[in-house]
Parts: C-alpha cells; structure tokens; sequence
C-alpha cells in the first residue's frame, strides 16, 4: 500500500517547502504549551489546532507520533526577554489566589478547551515547576562549557559564543537585529543575551524560588522547553511547533542553549513548525471582562466549538485569519450544512489512515484530501475537496461514507457524530443580559431616530450591526419589532 503523495511541509528553519522524512519509527514532535496564568483566548488555541492538524497528517500517513506540550506555571517573565516579574505571581497578586491554584484554574482551562476543539491528546504535558532541578543542571553544564556569564541578576547565555545563533529568525550574527521586544538588562553583553537563570533581587523574595548555584531565583523561560522536550522525546526529535511569534525569540534561543548543550555537531530538531496569528481586532465576541473573547464566549453566542475549529481550518496555517463574527456565522453555517448532507451517510466509517480508507473510497476524492494534506497542511483545499465530492451525484453512498470519514480523520470536526440541534444559531431572548437587552434596544431606537431623519446610510449601518450579533428586525406598523435569529 501506498502512502500516498509525499508528505511536504514548510520548514521555518531555511524557508522552504521540504519532504519530510521521519528519523526513526516515532515521530517526536514538541509543541510550545501555554503560560497558565490567564485565560487562553481564540488566538492562543490557533497554534494547538494547529499541531493537532499535523498530528492527524502524520497519523494519515501512518507515521506514529510522540508529542509533548508544556505547561509553563513557572519563569515566565512579564517581558519575554527575561524582564518584569513572573506572570504566574502578578496573577496570583491579581486573583488573591495562591500561585499553585492559579495555575491549577488555568491549566483545567486549557484542557476544556483543548477537549472542546476536538484536540487529540498529548502523551505527556509536563509542568515547568516539576523539572527545575534538570534545568539548573543543563545551565551548569552550559555553564562548564564556557557559554555563559554570570551578573547580578542571574546567569546569561552569551549568545556571541555561537557563531549559528539567530539562523532560525534569520538575524545575522554581526549586527544582531534589534527585536523590538528585547529590552537593556544591565551588563548584559549582547543585545540577544538571555537569562538561563534569573537570580532574585536583594530584599524581593520571590513566591515561585529555588536554590541555585547562582542564587535563589526561577529558571528562564527558554530553558524549560529544551530541558523538558530533551527529556521526554530524546535528544534530537522530528518535529518542533509554535506560534510565528516565537520564531524569532524563544525558539531561536532554545536551538542556541540546546545545540550548546548537546555540542553533538547535529542539528537539534530537523523541523520547525509555525502557525500565523489570529487577528482578534474585528471581534464583536469580546464579553469576558476587559480580555480578548475566549472560546466559553463563543459557545455562549451559540456557536458550536467545532465552528470555531472550521473557521481555522478555512484558512492555511500560514495566513493570518481576521476573526469576526461574520466570519464565526459563516463557519457555523456551513458547518450545519455539513452535517445535513452527511447525517443520511451515517453511521460513517472508523478511519484514520489513507490505508484504510484506500478499499472503499472514491478514489478520485481520496487522491484530492491526500494532495491537500499532504501540500503543507493545505486545509482549505481539503475543506474544497470534501464539499464537492458532497455535491457530486456520481459518488457511491459507500465511497462517500468513506471519503467523510477520511476527511474527518484530518480534519477533526467530529462529523460522524455532531448533532445537527446543536448547531442551532437561535437563541431565547430570555437568556439575554438586561445589557445586552439595553445595547438592542438603544441600537432600535437610533435606528428608528436615523430612519426619522431619513439618515437611510446610517439606518442600513445599524440594521447590518444588528445583524451582526444575531437581531433580526422586521418593521411594523407598530414600529420595529425584533427576534433573535
Ligand atoms: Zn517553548
């Protein structure tokens, strides 16, 4: 049997679109976890569906995966460059809570809505906190090979001792880059030196500390990631996955420490993985106080999680997705017209591999959701492939079954068993807020004022806006009378 199209893949180390060719008979792969100490909006759960589009892709190809995701509870600074203080006790200070209970809130969290989004497990989520001692000793060996320098804020990896240091951000070793976000530490050598160790100041005793050889302090957050992947999955493994932003910080100074710390002359992981941002400024969703809307809040409007992991799935990793909430009722929509056509097919197949869908697929389908999975992860094109083979009449109802399936295997929207009731947009006007009662009401009558004055733009504008979060008007002769769609 074959596997199909060669799996290609664009490797942020270099640039360019590569095969993939897995070193051993386990993929490891490594995907940088959360900071527990707020919670995770849209944009942060990108990168995790993300990773998980990967995992289905290399399970489609028959390639088994070890993956890891990290839980950072501890030595993340405010700053990414080593800065400010950690995030997990300005929550603690924030919430009156203990560190250990914001992180435990925060942890239970994300993996609600790693479990909502239809996110397959991980092998393993290892805490920061509880591999502290393994990073103090990979910072004294660093340390014994000469890479580092000790000040009084704690202990920095000079970055100038390696001559390939920057290569994945493409910065150039003379005239290292400014990043916008690495900010002066005094006696710090190089712009792009970071804290291995982060020693705590005279009179500040920190809530998070551990004794160290160079002080009591917290571990830098760079080094819990090579630590705890180097760890689990071995010394070099496949696959390394992330958000775009961390292409030209942490995971630049990762490779430095790790390479240093490996000096093994290989490269430390073969591929690099990043995912684009999710642009949250058009959102409408925003209810959670103050913060960026999170997926509770979209369940909350009516959506269903699954519509949020299509909308995702609509664009390619690569490409930076502007979340509105058009978009969120276009996705839902379609999703529902999905599960329409498809609820006649089930019960559909168990399949999570191109071999076994191979027998009974509509083979020309097949060979379409296999070229667009296997071209970078292109989602969109299978998304294509999968809605068209739905509207072709020639397709047996056996090939058809088996192609969903397929497509579901990749695609992790949970077809074969998503209740078309709960994808329902329609909402009781009791469950509103009395201020989201208000905001209708007032946006009714400015509409009704603009009509008065025959302002027919400003009107339309407000009737649209209305539409937007779900209000159908219908004008009557007793003024305008309004229903949730
Ligand atoms: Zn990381």
């Amino acid at each position: 049997m074959t596997n199909g199209h060669p799996l290609r893949l664009y490797n942020s180390l270099g640039r360019r679109i590569e095969d993939f060719i897995p070193s051993g008979a386990v993929t490891g792969m490594y995907s940088c976890g959360p900071t527990v100490y707020a919670y995770p909006h849209l944009g942060n759960m990108r990168p995790y569906v993300f990773a998980d589009t990967v995992r289905r892709a290399l399970r489609w190809k028959g390639i088994e995966v070890r993956h890891v995701v990290n839980i950072t509870d501890v030595g993340h600074a405010v700053s990414d460059a080593d800065t400010g203080d950690d995030k997990m006790e300005v929550a603690a200070a924030r919430e009156r809570r203990s560190v250990l209970e914001i992180a435990e809130f925060y942890t239970r969290v994300f993996f609600e809505d790693l479990a909502a989004l239809n996110i397959l497990p991980a092998a393993e989520y290892p805490r920061a906190s509880a591999y502290v001692p393994q990073m103090i000793e990979f910072a004294a060996a660093l340390e014994n090979k000469g890479y580092t320098y000790r000040l009084p804020s704690g202990l920095y990896f000079d970055t100038a001792k390696d001559p390939r240091y920057g290569e994945l951000a493409q910065l150039h070793a003379e005239g290292q880059r400014e990043a916008a976000r690495v900010e002066q530490v005094q006696g710090r050598q190089n712009k792009t030196d970071f804290a291995l160790w982060r020693t705590e100041e005279p009179g500040r005793r920190r809530v998070l500390r551990w004794d160290s050889p160079w002080g009591w302090g917290t571990p830098g957050w760079h080094l819990e990631c090579s630590v705890m992947s180097i760890a689990l999955l071995g010394p070099h493994f496949d696959i390394h996955t992330g958000g775009i932003d961390h292409r030209e910080l942490h995971h630049v100074n990762e490779i430095a420490q790790s390479e240093a710390f490996l000096a093994d002359g290989k490269q430390w992981v073969r591929y690099w993985l990043h995912n684009e941002f999710l642009q949250l400024g058009g959102a409408k969703i925003a209810k959670s106080a103050g913060g960026a809307p999170r997926l509770a809040d979209l369940t909350e409007a009516g959506y269903h999680p699954a519509a949020f992991r299509l909308f995702l799935l609509g664009g390619h990793y690569r490409s930076q997705l502007d979340f509105t909430a058009s978009a969120m009722d276009a996705a839902q929509a379609t999703l529902k017209r999905l599960v329409a056509r498809i609820q006649p097919l089930r019960p559909l197949p168990a399949i999570e591999t191109l071999e076994q869908a191979a027998s009974k697929a509509d083979p020309r389908t097949l060979d379409l959701i296999d070229a667009a999975i296997s071209n970078d992860f292109n989602t969109p094109q299978l998304l294509a492939a999968l809605q068209e083979a739905l509207r072709d009449p020639v397709i047996t109802p056996d090939g058809l079954r088996t192609v969903t399936a397929a497509a579901d295997a990749l695609l992790g929207l949970g077809l074969a068993a998503l209740d078309p009731a709960d994808l329902e947009t329609s909402r009781a006007a009791e469950d509103l807020t009395d201020q989201q009662r208000h905001d209708i009401e007032q946006l009714l009558a400015e509409r009704t004022q603009a009509r008065k004055e025959h302002d027919w733009p400003r009107a339309d504008q407000i009737r649209e806006e209305l539409d937007r979060i779900g209000v159908q008007v219908t004008d009557t002769p007793q003024g305008p009378a309004w229903q949730l769609r």
